[in-house]
């Protein structure tokens, strides 16, 4: 290796060795270019309609197929994972309904972008003339994309990104730099003939591998939708209990027995509660609900958003004990 080669790799390593020091889990180096094929993808999931009403992901085209137009000289992504998983599970015996992983303690989007600026000061003091800009689902980054180029894992069929090491409940957080760094190679999809997730999935979201309907998934619904727009009765037959987010795709993936506690307490869930129940959200008041939520990304689907949830999930319950009792006497 020459000399300019030896100081590419030691200044990588030291921008690896402050991302892990700042909290990250995981970090990887892509180099600054056009996503190409993956871009492509992108833009049929667009044109399929499979984005719902989700219209932010249907603009800024240019900055997301090239980073170079977000921050233009950009010669390299510094992509991070940060792993939010705690050892809790949900109470199966609960009659709440239940909250995703990732919402359970405080908002990613309070907690990842001080580390990020954190680690954009780093590649500063490393090069003084660099520019940097942050992102964590803030911008428009095609933030799994980029972790793939990165070469933190793969994107695996429910289209998460799996790491080999910690499995796939981590946030993605990412700086575009204009400082060179040394590139890491994209890693192989492991799903291989895995399809359990597709299996499981309740409403079918999962349409092909790789690729999900947003509109049928439940996430969109509990989190994105308008509290006034009523949840439609084939979606709330599949609830499965969920009031905020689903993480049934990400329950089933054996690539999750490698999860790890991630020892953030940040990311605890919150009172211990990993379920609400229905009747304590119809009896909140919103500056209640404003104190009690307050930094936590349940705030995003509003009071009465949780509200048309729960009442949703209260559906979900009679409709399933209807049919279990059904079924009870048609065995008789
Ligand atoms: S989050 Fe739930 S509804 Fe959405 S794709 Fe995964 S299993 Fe299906
Ligand atoms: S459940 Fe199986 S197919 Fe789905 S993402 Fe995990 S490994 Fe891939």
């Amino acid at each position: 290796m020459n000399t300019s080669g030896r100081r590419l790799a030691e200044r990588t390593a030291r921008v690896k060795a402050a991302a892990t020091r700042l909290g990250f889990d995981a970090v990887g180096i892509a180099r600054a270019d056009t996503l190409g094929p993956d871009y492509v993808r992108y833009r049929q999931w667009l044109d399929k309609g499979y984005h719902a009403t989700l219209a932010y992901m249907d603009r800024n085209y240019d900055k997301r197929e090239d980073p170079r137009r977000i921050v233009p000289g950009a010669r390299s992504l510094v992509v991070v994972g940060q792993n939010y998983y705690t050892p809790h599970q949900h109470d199966a015996s609960s009659d709440g309904g239940k909250i995703a992983r990732y919402a359970w303690g405080d908002d990613y989007h309070d907690v990842m972008p001080p580390r990020l600026r954190s680690l954009a000061s780093v590649l500063q003091e490393i090069d003084p003339e660099a520019e940097s800009r942050v992102y964590t689902d803030t911008g428009p980054v095609l933030e799994k994309q980029w972790a793939v180029r990165a070469g933190l894992g793969w994107q695996g069929k429910h289209s998460n990104v799996i790491s080999r090491s910690i499995g796939s409940w981590f946030f993605i957080g990412v700086v575009i730099s204009t400082i060179e760094l040394e590139a890491d190679s994209p890693i192989e999809d492991y799903c291989g003939t895995c399809s359990a997730c597709i299996d499981a999935c309740p409403t079918n979201a999962i349409v092909e591998p790789y690729v999900v309907d947003a509109g049928k998934c439940l996430s969109y619904w509990t989190i994105e939708t308008k509290p006034d727009v009523e949840i439609p009765l084939t979606i709330v037959g599949q609830m499965e209990g969920w009031l905020f987010g689903c993480d049934i795709c990400q329950d089933v993936c054996p690539w999750n027995r490698f999860q790890q506690d991630c020892g953030e307490e940040r990311f605890e869930p919150r009172l211990g509660e990993t379920e609400l129940s229905g009747e304590y959200l119809e009896s909140l008041r919103q500056e209640d609900f404003s104190t009690r939520f307050r930094k936590s990304p349940l705030k995003r689907s509003k009071l009465a958003g949780l509200q048309r949830n729960a009442r949703a999930v209260s559906t979900w319950r009679r409709l399933t004990a209807y049919e279990s009792d059904t079924d009870q006497s048609t065995i008789k």
